[in-house]
């Protein structure tokens, strides 16, 4: 099967930006932006990425600010500040190198199994399997195990791979493996006709190929928010999302979520008194985006707003920036539409009158 395989991964494998190096630090950063995004997501970020933290020590002495940006779109935000973190960590402990014992990295931020199990054989040649959910569900079909991903089947799948895991040329196998999840063992139809593993495949003889694993029902939840868009003329009012949690230290117009029974407008006064400790005059909607992230659908609607009482704030993470300087702020997908639409109109309205 190991041979099959090998043959395949050779003739079929796509020729992706990182599999062109064996550098530790370029490796690190492709598997983590690689987590829940596809790679034909993932190739611009990974190149413009690579450009400005050509390496370690560069990502290292970057603003964090300037590594959200970077990372601006591509979602699950908590990668970004692990990878900066753990870069800062290991040039200050390992002079700036990806360490290769197993130990060292899994006690490194953002290293959990799969991203350590993934560097050390992808760069460093170990013999150390990768589960994803690519090679997951590759070996659960191949062994014709039913069911749903579970840290118990877990167990049993990492003994089905120690057990025709090769001796040497780990990190090829790893990777032929979740290529042939990516293109070929795909969750929902899967290419069984063009597999080059279906004669060991148990799910193919059984007929089982599409109910193993057992699909999963997503809980997808409707949200409703307000954002309220408050110029000075000049300058519009962001503020910064606490240092923990989702989308930490990303910038966001003021607002939250419309809770059940509120009136839009009446959400975004309870939120702006709320966030900001001000009264405001809630005016024109702007704008409705819809976006989605993790489990949530998302419709954002962005009113025009005036501040009915002082313009000056104590707060550290409310600021007032220039139009021209929004761009140099991370924000989350939602947001990052307000701004593009500010921009487009120049921050005024069809009337001329500056918007806000
Ligand atoms: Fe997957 Fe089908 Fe190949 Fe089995 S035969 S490993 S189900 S693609």
């Amino acid at each position: 099967m190991r041979k099959e395989l090998s043959r395949w991964y050779k003739v079929h494998k796509r020729e992706l930006p990182w599999r062109q190096t064996k550098d530790p630090y370029k490796i690190w950063v492709s598997e983590v932006m690689l987590q829940q995004t596809t790679a034909s997501a993932v190739i611009p970020y990974y190149k413009k990425w690579l450009n400005l933290f050509p390496s370690m020590e560069a990502l290292a002495r970057a603003s964090r600010q300037r590594v959200l940006k970077t990372w601006e779109g591509l979602g699950y935000y908590q990668r970004a500040g692990n990878l900066h973190q753990a870069a800062r960590m290991m040039c200050r402990q390992n002079a700036c190198q990806v360490p290769n014992s197993y130990e060292a990295l899994i006690a490194l931020p953002g290293f959990g199994p799969y991203i350590t199990a993934a560097v050390l054989s992808i760069a460093y040649g170990q013999p150390v399997p990768v589960l994803d959910a690519n090679v997951r569900r590759v070996v659960m079909r191949l062994a014709g195990l039913r069911g749903q991903f579970s840290p118990r089947l877990d167990k049993i799948l990492l003994e089905r791979v120690r057990a025709i895991f090769p001796a040497r040329n780990g990190g090829d196998f790893n990777q032929a493996m979740m290529e042939l999840g990516a293109l070929v063992c795909r969750p929902r139809n899967p290419s069984c006709l063009l597999c080059p593993v279906q004669r060991f495949c148990l799910a193919f003889k059984c007929g089982e190929q599409e109910i193993i694993p057992t699909p999963k029902k997503r809980n997808i939840q409707e949200i409703e928010t307000v954002v309220a868009i408050i110029g000075d003329g000049r300058r519009y009012l962001i503020q910064k999302r606490p240092p923990h949690g989702l989308m930490a230290g990303l910038w966001e117009f003021p607002g939250g979520k419309r809770e059940k029974g509120e009136s839009l407008r009446g959400a975004l006064q309870r939120e702006c008194h709320e966030e900001l400790d001000a009264e405001v005059k809630v005016g024109r909607l702007l704008l409705k985006v819809r976006h989605a992230y993790t489990r949530f659908r998302v419709t954002l609607f962005a009113f025009e707003c005036e501040l009915t009482g002082p313009r000056r704030f104590k707060k550290k993470n409310i600021r007032w920036v220039f139009l021209k300087a929004l761009k140099r702020y991370p924000f989350p997908s939602g947001s990052a539409k307000i701004v593009r639409f500010l921009e487009d109109a120049g921050g005024r309205s069809e009337r001329g009158r500056p918007i806000g």
